[in-house]
């Protein structure tokens, strides 16, 4: 099957943590998708427009909400970190393919959720918690977030007030090298997680985030936290 192509035109795009851009497009009439799904931007090389190559971004916005919403962490000299950080602006177009992925809420499972996340791996989860919370999910649900520093952190408030809105959604932060004020965890979310889990056979588990996190947590998953296949899904942002 082919895949949608769209034309849209950017709304917003800001600074929002260190390295951090959040990015927001006008949502095409016929473009639906399920939460936790992501698209492939056509990215032009800054200095030559003409070269183009595709860069996948998970939608962050849920699918009951107006506009697409994306947060793309900078690497240096990236095509598509270049882009975001020295071209996009308000009224740009951009063509994107998609939705693609199947990173998306298991219909069927009652299990508890657990979203484990680093820096822009949290994209998916937006989009997912806001659906399941909004929908009348009561079930138990955990974000761990995990970044550097205080600075890398984005969307705390918006997580803080789903957290205070709907008691069954918990929220927890860790940081690898946080400031001496820090009263959270201090560690990588690996640390944090056998500390909020007591019984991990009545989770399923979603990871997202940079790929040396997934492939670790995902070992931890199935080695030693007893989780099954069936109650594991990991997107590695390769
Ligand atoms: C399903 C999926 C969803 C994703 N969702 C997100 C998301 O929501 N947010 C997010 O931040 N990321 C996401 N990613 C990752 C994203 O797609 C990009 O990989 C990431 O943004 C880096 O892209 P880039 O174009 O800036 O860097 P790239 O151009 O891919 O470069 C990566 C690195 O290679 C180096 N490099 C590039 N070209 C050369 C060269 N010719 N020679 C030597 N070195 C070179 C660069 O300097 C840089 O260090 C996702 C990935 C997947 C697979």
């Amino acid at each position: 099957m082919v895949t949608p192509s769209h034309t849209i035109t950017c709304t917003k795009n800001a600074l929002v943590a260190n390295d951090v851009y959040e990015f927001a497009f006008e949502k095409p009439q016929n473009f639906s998708f399920k939460a936790g799904q992501f698209v492939l931007f056509d990215v032009p090389l800054i200095d030559k427009l003409d070269d183009i190559q595709t860069r996948a971004m998970s939608i962050a916005s849920s699918p009951d909400e107006n506009e697409l919403l994306f947060v793309a962490k900078l690497i240096e000299g990236g095509r598509a970190s270049r882009w975001i950080e020295e071209k996009l602006k308000p009224g740009d177009t951009m063509r994107i393919q998609g939705p693609l992925g199947f990173f998306t809420l298991q219909e069927g499972i009652t299990k508890e959720y657990l979203f484990i996340c680093t820096s822009t791996g949290a994209a998916p989860f937006r989009s997912q918690i806001r659906t399941a919370l909004k929908s009348g999910d009561t079930r138990r649900m955990d974000l761990i977030f995990g970044a550097r520093t205080e600075e890398d952190l984005f969307w705390q408030k918006e997580f803080e007030e789903l957290s205070h809105e709907y008691p069954n959604f918990f929220l927890h932060f860790a940081l690898s090298n946080p400031s001496e004020s820090w009263a959270g965890h201090r560690g990588r979310v690996q640390t944090l997680v056998p500390q909020i889990v007591k019984d991990f056979s009545n989770k399923h588990v979603y990871v997202c985030g940079n790929p040396d996190m997934t492939t670790e947590v995902k070992k931890l998953c199935l080695d030693q936290w007893g989780i099954g296949k069936k109650d594991l899904h990991v997107e590695g942002y390769i």
